[in-house]
């Protein structure tokens, strides 16, 4: 396939068939299991992806490459030509089971097309997905880490978090200018601390972090006072980072009460 990178939809294939393989064996498919690609490209991960399950459906957004994908791969590869943001995954679940999302995501649009997946995390059974390393560390951060932030947060508050390996920049073409990760995301079920009310958990969440070298007590203002803060058990002059997913479910629960 001889296709010019398009920069401006994150265009970066994996070259390096070693790397794929790998990635295959940490997804572990099986014949028979729903997979859904993202951003199949020139079909790097796709065709050893096939040679395990057969048969999965792809979404690219670059038409050129998706008219390439089905002409390569025929009938055993469903491509959706489209925009990753623009699914449904509950329209790629067949009944009575659960979707494996896989990809090498493009990383301009790598953080808005995870939170749109995970908002589908009931239909899903995991997701191995490629991301700047950067991405991945934040994402499996700590509390307590500098890195901690909105992502690790509403993130690890749907789903186990496991870096599978990095990968280096010089095995993408054109190469990235930062270091990959493969991470694998396993949806928790059920989720072991609920907030009653999830969008008001994203504005607490927001909030803490939008002012990460505030004290709780400022950062939460308006939202959560500092009462209540001291009622959900977390102390009001701690930052953001500090917390653990469950103190920021308590304090959106008091929030609600508040
Ligand atoms: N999977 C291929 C590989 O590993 O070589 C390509 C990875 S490349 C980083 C990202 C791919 O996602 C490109 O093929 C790009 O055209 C596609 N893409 C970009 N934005 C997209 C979107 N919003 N929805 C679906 N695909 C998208």
């Amino acid at each position: 396939m001889s296709h010019r990178p398009r920069k401006r939809l994150g265009q970066n294939f994996l070259r390096d068939p070693a790397v794929a393989q790998r990635m295959v064996a940490a997804i572990g498919p099986e014949p028979g299991q729903a997979l859904l690609e993202i951003g199949p490209g020139e079909g790097a991960l796709t065709a050893p992806l096939l040679e395990r399950v057969g048969a999965l459906t792809a979404v690219e957004l670059d038409r050129e490459l998706a008219l390439a994908l089905r002409e390569r791969f025929g009938p055993a590869l469903t491509v959706v030509e489209g925009d990753a943001l623009g699914l449904d995954p509950a329209d790629f679940t067949p009944a009575g089971q659960r979707l494996r999302v896989v990809g090498n995501l493009p990383y301009n649009v790598s953080t808005p097309i995870l939170f749109h997946l995970l908002a589908a995390a009931d239909h899903l059974a995991d997701l191995h997905l490629l991301l700047q390393r950067e991405v991945v560390d934040r994402m499996a951060a700590s509390p307590g880490s500098k890195l901690r932030g909105r992502l690790s947060v509403m993130v690890q508050y749907r789903c186990r978090v496991e870096r599978c390996f990095n990968v280096a920049a010089g095995s993408f073409y054109p190469a990235p200018k930062v270091m990959s990760s493969f991470v694998r995301l396993v949806p928790h079920r059920p989720l072991p601390e609920s907030a009653r009310d999830e969008a008001l958990l994203q504005q607490v969440v927001a909030s803490a972090f939008g002012a990460r070298r505030k004290t709780l007590r400022n950062s939460l203002k308006g939202l959560v006072p500092a009462a209540a803060i001291e009622a959900a058990g977390v102390d009001p002059g701690c930052r953001a980072e500090d917390l653990a997913v469950a103190d920021f479910v308590r304090l959106a629960d008091t929030a609600l009460e508040a």
